[in-house]
């Protein structure tokens, strides 16, 4: 059997971590069965459907690197194909118009309210053997509703949440079309998944409810219905559900904030799957070990400390060409030109240990583009002792001297330490303060490094005296 999944988010506005893992997850059983991983776009709410919408989820699976094998399948699109299928239902008896008007389906509910009872369409315009329909009205265009089995149940042994049973008692004869010809929700998605041959469903749990009736549907259009694994919801850190009014960050903001995808790759494939103890594992290592069985079965929640932990995690194990580039469009954000002054590979490679996010690294990195600090005869008597100045010069003339690394560096550090009796901080923070006009930067031998030995000195002779 071809092992197909596919993703189907409704696009609808805010997409955050929790609908993505939506994606991640159908996308890893595809891939780790040599499956088809299917994008449908349910854009059937035109009011609110955006543009904008799908293009965040576009964008947003491109850059975990969810690829797609077909779409995406826009439902709008296949408007024709679900009318037919009504069309054959209603040929085949196993749909039907009904003419009951908003105004009687208000009160059937008050009366099945006022009598404690489940409020239901009661059937009035299914037809059935030896049953007459009444009269059709004029003026009314019917709803087509789809004939639920009666008696019974369906039942189903969901991946995540096991078996479960639903009576057909409680499942009245859903509508499929409305008066005006355009088919609902649950309809467009039974004719997609047929259609398009989906094995395995899986998505979040909100969709449980729906289950029974799109099984129902299926089996009547002669189908075998999918295997589905329902997710249980993604909270926040909170423990409420997660939703933008909740306070969630959309996927765009992850990007924007300087989160690398390898990242929110790993997290959100721990965010309700798990592989044994393993936390921390690529994409290749997670869609070989993918399975439906350890998918788990209570809610998930965000950690937000712990997706910063990841992230810092792949921001050191990156490779150091690749990260500068990721890092390069913050630098630019910040009018940081990297063509004037230290290589940025190095800048980068140097700065990285102490980051947490891309955007940490582009801060620090100003450090080195911006201008030689002009330091004003106030700010060097306040930064710089005078008993430091010819510490600093001997410094100059122990570098002039020796190799431009770190350790011939933190070698003449040291010997110069030694000649005066001072400890490093006596010296390295003037130094800092010399060359960039603040004390806060990374280790001192490695900044010489990167800034460059002649730079370096420049900077260090116009406090030296
Ligand atoms: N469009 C639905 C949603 O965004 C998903 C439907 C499905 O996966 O069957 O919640």
């Amino acid at each position: 059997m071809q092992i197909r999944t596919r993703f189907a988010p409704s696009p609808t506005g805010f997409i955050h971590l929790g609908n993505l893992r939506s994606a991640l997850y159908p996308w890893a059983f595809a891939r780790h069965n040599h499956g088809d991983f299917i994008l449908r776009i349910e854009d059937t709410d035109v009011e609110r459907s955006t543009q904008e919408s799908v293009d965040v989820i576009l964008e947003g699976m491109a850059w975990l690197g969810l690829d797609i094998d077909e779409g995406p399948i826009y439902q709008m699109q296949r408007i024709d194909r679900y009318r037919e299928v009504i069309k054959q239902m209603l040929d085949r008896g196993l749909a039907y118009p009904c003419y009951m008007s908003e105004d009687e389906l208000n009160r059937l509910r008050d009366l099945q309210m006022a009598n404690k009872e489940k409020p239901r369409y009661n059937g009035l315009w299914r037809p059935e053997p030896g049953k007459t329909l009444p009269a059709i009205p004029p003026d009314i265009s019917p709803v087509i509703r789809f004939k639920n089995p009666i008696g019974g149940s369906v039942i189903w042994e969901d991946a995540v949440k096991g078996r479960i049973e639903i009576s057909n008692d409680e499942l009245d004869d859903l509508v499929i079309a409305r008066p005006d010809g355009t088919p609902t929700y649950n309809f467009c998605v039974v004719v997609d998944d047929l259609d398009m041959k989906i094995t395995h469903v899986i998505r979040g749990d909100d969709h449980v409810n729906n289950t029974p009736r799109q099984i129902n549907i299926l089996k009547a259009l002669g189908a075998n219905p999918p295997i589905y694994a329902h997710l249980p919801t993604v909270l926040n850190d909170q423990g409420e559900k997660m939703s933008k009014r909740s306070g969630a960050m959309s996927v765009r903001d992850y990007q924007k904030e300087g989160y690398l995808p390898e990242a929110i790759l790993n997290y959100l494939a721990r965010l309700g799957w798990s592989h044994g103890d393993a936390e921390v594992f690529t994409k290749e290592q997670f869609v070989a070990w993918f399975d439906l069985a350890n998918l788990g079965r209570s809610p998930a929640q965000h950690n937000p400390e712990k997706l910063l932990w990841l992230n810092h995690h792949y921001i050191q194990e990156a490779d150091p060409k690749l990260l500068a580039e990721a890092v390069r469009p913050f630098a630019d954000e910040r009018g940081i030109d990297i063509e004037q002054g230290p290589n940025f590979v190095q800048v980068v490679s140097l700065l990285k240990d102490r980051a947490n996010t891309l955007i940490e690294i582009a801060e620090g990195a100003k450090l080195f583009y911006s201008p030689a600090p002009a330091l004003t005869e106030a700010e060097i008597a306040e930064n710089i002792p005078s008993g430091i100045k010819p510490v600093i010069a001997d410094l100059i003339a122990a570098i002039e001297q020796t190799d431009a690394s770190k350790e011939a560096y933190s070698a003449a550090f040291k010997q110069v330490l030694a000649k005066h009796q001072l400890k490093m901080p006596a010296l390295a923070m003037p130094v800092r303060y010399a060359l960039f006009a603040t004390t806060q930067t990374p280790a001192i031998d490695s900044v010489l490094v990167v800034l460059g030995k002649e730079e370096s000195l420049k900077r260090l002779a116009k406090v030296a005296s």
